[in-house]
């Protein structure tokens, strides 16, 4: 380790936050994780896993566009807007309706791109500090399909990923039904993406993370912030019902609970909660070796190391309270035959809120209010893939190794309207990783 460079607090103990505090104490930082629940059991403990090397098509797309209103009739279909989620969510529609336009969508593909394709090569670091090797399933997973006609629905978007540089392996049901004995005659065809590696217990390598940076002469607040704030000597006091103390930086990546924060610190990407849900079986998960998207159904079936999972869910809701839980049983239910051995579907139900953009991009870049706190959120759908890139982004925001300039496209003021195509923001990223 070199030598302390000073001290950061990491608001959020996420897997966004858990990585950046490891990164921030392996490169010498005097770290302080402030979280009032065990880390890792937000949002980050309920994912499928992925750490998605492939993720690089954002939500935003004229095709998502066009069927959005087919989708949200379709009571199986897991994207839902309840009514008072249209009246939260009338600005970040109109952005991710800016976001759709296709000179946009390529811009977010590049970043998306730049972001994913070191996913695991920034986690790999992190892993083997915290030993939590065993935690990682490398065997990739697939993308299956019912029909020949779904499977065809998925080649532009498995070719775009091909024109990338990923492995994608074509292969029919037989061929599927090799290498997992137990998926149903359903599967009629699919894709082996290896490069993918997944988690088998996402909130076991949020902890892990903590605890490696523990051990590395970090602390521990076991407390919500209520507070951010300049103090004397460019440092910031961060407070909290048992006090206050102050930091020479701040990292804020406290998943949606980051929104309350934003007016304050300059944030002007909107960001809103999307809640997706999750049923954890105990036992079944030796009925795969790896981690299986059911896309006619959008259910991802993850064998974790507590049991089968199976994930699911869009829903633009402005509070828990708004989601019922009969709709993913529903889902579900509907999904079971890709493993015909599942027959009844018990087990703990689980929902929680994505932080998510109108773009699909990451918020991370310096506060434009407080030049000592760093924000680090919106990861939506990839914030397990891509946690290992927001913490090595984070550290070398700290150190000043990087800048707002090299960041604009996941900035935390870019801008986000129908012209985004104009402006600044469509750069690269230049964080040479
Ligand atoms: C069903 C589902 C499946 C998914 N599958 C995948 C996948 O396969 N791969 C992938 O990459 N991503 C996946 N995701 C997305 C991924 O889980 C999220 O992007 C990620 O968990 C976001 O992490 P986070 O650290 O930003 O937020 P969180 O995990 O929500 O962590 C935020 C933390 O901040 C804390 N906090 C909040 N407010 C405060 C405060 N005031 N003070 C201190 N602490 C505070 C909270 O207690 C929480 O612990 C999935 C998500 C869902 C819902």
């Amino acid at each position: 380790m070199s030598e302390a460079k000073g001290s950061v607090a990491v608001i959020g103990a996420g897997i966004v936050g858990a990585a950046s505090a490891l990164s921030l104490a392996m490169d010498g930082w005097t770290v302080t994780v402030i979280e009032p629940n065990d880390p890792g059991s937000g949002c980050s403990m309920g994912n499928a896993g992925h750490i998605g090397v492939t993720s690089v098509i954002p939500w935003s797309t004229p095709q998502n566009v066009r069927q959005s209103f087919k989708m949200l009739r379709n009571p199986l279909h897991p994207l839902k807007m309840p009514v008072n989620g249209w009246l939260e969510n009338v600005g970040w529609m109109m952005r991710f309706l800016a976001a759709a336009r296709p000179k946009n969508v390529a811009h977010e593909i590049r970043i998306l791109n730049e972001l994913c394709q070191y996913g695991w090569h920034t986690l790999d670091p992190l892993v083997k500090d915290a030993d939590a090797r065993e935690l990682i399933n490398d065997r990739g997973v697939f993308y299956v399909y019912a029909s020949e006609g779904s499977f065809r629905g998925g080649h532009e978007h498995n070719e775009l990923r091909r024109k990338l540089g990923r492995t994608i392996v074509e292969l029919s049901g037989d061929e599927l039904r090799e290498m997992e004995p137990n998926l149903g005659p359903v599967v009629a065809k699919g894709v082996h993406l290896p490069e993918v590696y997944s988690v088998s217990h996402p909130q076991e390598l949020a902890r892990r993370f903590v605890r490696a940076t523990l051990r590395r002469g970090g602390d521990e607040i076991r407390e919500a912030v209520a507070d951010i704030r300049m103090a004397e000597g460019n440092k910031v006091a961060v407070s909290f019902s048992g006090g206050e103390r102050v930091f020479d930086k701040v990292v804020l990546s406290a998943g949606i609970g980051s929104r309350r924060f934003f007016p304050k610190l300059g944030v002007t990407v909107p960001m809103t909660a999307e809640y997706g849900y999750h049923l954890q079986m105990t036992g079944f998960s030796e009925l795969l070796g790896r981690s299986v998207a059911f896309v006619d159904k959008r259910v991802v079936f993850s064998p974790m190391a507590e049991g089968m999972r199976l994930t699911s869910g869009a829903v633009f809701a402005n509070s828990k309270g708004n989601l019922r839980y009969d709709l993913p049983r529903r889902i579900f239910e509907s999904a079971k035959h890709l493993l015909p051995a599942l027959r009844d579907l018990k087990g703990r139900e689980w929902h929680d809120a994505r932080p998510s953009t109108p773009d699909s991009l990451p918020i991370i870049g310096l506060s434009p209010k407080m030049e000592n706190v760093i924000v680090a959120t919106g990861h939506g759908h990839t914030g397990l893939g891509q946690s290992g890139v927001a913490g090595r982004i984070v550290t070398m925001l700290a150190n000043g190794a990087i800048g707002a300039s090299d960041l604009a496209a996941i900035s935390p003021v870019r801008p986000m309207s129908l012209d985004a195509a104009q402006d600044t923001s469509m750069r690269p990223l230049r964080i040479g990783l």
